[in-house]
């Protein structure tokens, strides 16, 4: 019996923790109840990342066949430069940051990153290439300095401050009782939308990729912790190839290039200056930001 036993229970042990690995990636980027579909093609091979350029060609994408979101997309960030990508709540900015880490495959098109198309390399080398700050953080149940050098496990603890100190963190976890071994997550310590976010980007700075997607990366913040992460994350997206998904429109008037997608389409790209004087799309969502700014820092304002 008792050999019977011990076995059994290892194996429960083995199923939890991998299932909990699972559920954890999959909710980072909100794919819980998604089955996954993905598999490495029987030739794939290694990404081969030389500068880091990304394309959408024609890309169009259903989660149901009846219903499509993203149609006839295409974009390209040349290597090293940043893209900002904003549209109304909807519009499929999140999908194009999943299918660029192939959380699924595009239904009609292709991605391609430096030429090669990602459903021909396997998905490990595909996302030891790209680093992700999501929309919504969910944490390992495990230490900070474990959620911190995932991605990087060989991390020093020097290389996990230097993060956390870009990432406006230093504080918060020197104060902790028991600082990077402090356990976080569902069965530790409750962390704010703000401070996972805060971890995200720390995680994603230690990681270093030659991609990286900020999907509403400072969303969480308010506008003074924003600004300064904003200064770490231009920093760290300077020589990278950056998709630089933007929710407060205050956080991309400068980048080069801003592409606007509504209903899955893209409308517009251009400048902030350039979309401005063309009084479309990019226009109104100004426009509507401005008149709230303006509400939000009212005194009399409700
Ligand atoms: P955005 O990031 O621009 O707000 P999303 O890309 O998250 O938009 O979503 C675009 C559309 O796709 C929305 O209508 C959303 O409801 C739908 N959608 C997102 N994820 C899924 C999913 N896993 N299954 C089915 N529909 C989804
Ligand atoms: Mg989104």
């Amino acid at each position: 019996m008792l050999q019977l036993f011990i076995p059994l229970g290892f194996l429960g042990f083995i199923y939890r923790e991998i299932r909990e690995a699972l559920t954890n990636i999959e909710r980072l980027f909100g794919l819980l109840e998604a089955p996954v579909k993905v598999a490495d093609a029987p030739d794939a091979a290694e990404l081969q990342v030389s500068g880091g350029e990304v394309e959408f060609d024609s890309v169009s994408h259903a989660y149901h066949a009846e219903r499509p979101i993203l149609q006839g997309v295409s974009l390209r960030v040349p290597a090293g430069h940043t893209l900002a990508i904003v549209g109304p709540s909807g519009a499929g900015k999140s999908t194009l940051a999943r299918l660029l880490f192939r959380f699924y495959d595009v239904s009609e098109g292709a991605i391609r990153i430096d030429g090669q198309d990602i459903r021909h390399v396997t998905q490990d080398s595909l996302r030891r290439a790209i680093g992700v700050v999501p929309q919504d953080t969910v944490l390992f149940n495990d230490t900070i300095g474990y959620n911190i050098a995932y991605g990087r496990p060989d991390a020093s603890p020097e290389e996990i401050w230097q993060a956390l100190r870009m990432a406006q963190l230093e504080e918060f976890v020197r104060r902790l009782p028991d600082g990077l071994d402090t356990q976080v997550g569902e069965r530790g310590l409750k962390l704010s939308g703000g401070e996972k976010q805060r971890i995200a980007i720390a995680r994603v700075l230690l990681k270093d990729p030659p991609i990286l997607i900020l999907d509403e990366a400072t969303s969480s913040l308010d506008t003074h912790a924003e600004r300064l992460i904003l200064d770490a994350l231009n920093l760290v997206s300077r020589k990278r190839t950056t998709l630089a998904i933007a929710h407060r429109l205050s956080t991309i008037v400068h980048a080069e290039r801003i592409l606007v997608l509504d209903q899955g389409q893209v409308v517009e790209q251009g400048s902030h200056a350039q979309l401005l004087a063309a009084q479309g799309a990019y226009a109104r969502l100004w426009a509507d930001q401005q008149r709230e700014s303006v509400e939000d820092d009212s005194p009399t304002g409700t």
